[in-house]
């Protein structure tokens, strides 16, 4: 290593140190971080607003998945100069279609990028049986990835429900499924037949207490009649994923065994609603999602959503909450665990 070489790294560990941040050359990284464990705030001072400038393809709208890092990293250590060490926060992703074709091209890229930034686990829900092959080989290869079987509401055309039913029922009892999932009631869209949504809700409900599996539940403005097949049926309980209700509506999720998921829609300013929600449920209920390959998160608004913006989620919970990130996290995840009973803690 040259002498100059040594007196650029020297250079920049006292910038690092005075201003409170990294930048990581070889994986284009920043991260800023404040005194104590308190969220990264961006552009704190004439030095980090300097490092931003000079952050090369760091565009602004990347600078919400600046990632986290360890309030207490030591800029002494070597690593520095081989990439900021990331926080060794675990996330877990509770609704993100990982199976579908807009991954073909990438899956494996994307997974390992997901992982680089913490996403530990992913919970894969289905949306139609003649995808189901494909959700479980996919996640039999991969040790953190959870499938979960069901019929999505919105394929409703697609299904054949006795066939479809069977098969389901003949599914769990030759794999292991996390969950039974995507399935619940659409009330949004007009041309979904709501009667024969609810036989095939019932039916998947009916199937989930039975094995006692968790459900992964789809709702668009039919929380109420959703509760009331819950609670006709109590299964198990399970993630509302995507939750848009009310307060009170949570309530009596939670009172079901439900956590409550949030993703991408948080991340968005203008969702104040939502963001009010987020703010006033317990977090002891709520679970981080991305709902991949839609939904995306404000930072890559109009582009394929996937499961390594799930910080952006986390970050923007923290904000509403604030609250650390590394709490939220540990948190969230240990819920997602919890409801799926995956209580042992990550090796
Ligand atoms: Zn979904």
């Amino acid at each position: 290593m040259s002498f100059f070489y040594r007196f650029l790294v020297l250079l920049w560990r006292i910038v690092a140190l005075s201003s409170g941040t990294l930048f990581s050359f070889e994986e284009r990284k920043l991260a800023i971080f404040g005194p104590g464990p308190d969220r990264p705030r961006m552009g704190q001072n004439p030095i980090q607003r300097f490092l931003l400038n000079i952050a090369g393809d760091l565009k602004p709208r990347d600078l919400p998945r600046v990632v986290f890092a360890n309030p207490t990293y030591s800029c002494m250590d070597n690593r520095m100069t081989k990439g900021i060490r990331i926080q060794p926060m675990s996330l877990f992703d509770t609704h993100c279609h990982l199976d579908v074709s807009a991954f073909d091209a990438d899956r494996e890229a994307v997974l390992g990028r997901a992982r680089q930034l913490g996403v530990r686990d992913i919970l894969v829900p289905a949306i139609q049986r003649s995808g189901w092959a494909f959700l479980l080989d996919l996640c039999r290869r991969e040790a953190d990835l959870y499938p979960a079987l069901g019929l999505h509401p919105m394929a409703l055309e697609q299904h054949q429900p006795e066939v479809d039913l069977a098969a389901l029922e003949q599914a769990l009892a030759e794999h292991r499924v996390a969950g039974i999932g995507e399935i619940g009631l659409d009330y949004f869209l007009p041309e979904l037949d709501r009667e024969r949504q609810l036989a095939l809700f019932h039916a998947q409900l009916q199937i989930a207490r039975e094995a006692r599996l968790p459900v992964i539940l789809h709702v668009r403005k039919a929380h109420d009649e959703v509760l009331a097949c819950l609670r006709r049926l109590r299964p198990g309980g399970g993630f509302v994923h995507a939750f848009n209700g009310s307060l009170e509506q949570a309530r009596r999720y939670i009172e079901l065994g439900f956590a409550l998921g949030f993703g991408g829609m948080i991340t968005y300013a203008g969702s104040t609603r939502l963001r009010a929600l987020a703010r006033d449920l317990p977090l002891e209920h709520l679970v981080l999602e991305t709902d991949a390959p839609d939904m995306t998160v404000a930072a890559h608004r109009g582009e394929r959503n996937s499961p390594e913006y799930l910080p952006d989620c986390l970050a923007a919970l923290a904000e509403i909450k604030g609250e650390p990130p590394e709490r939220i996290a540990a948190i969230t995840t240990q819920n997602a665990r919890r409801v799926l009973g995956l209580e042992a803690p990550i090796p």
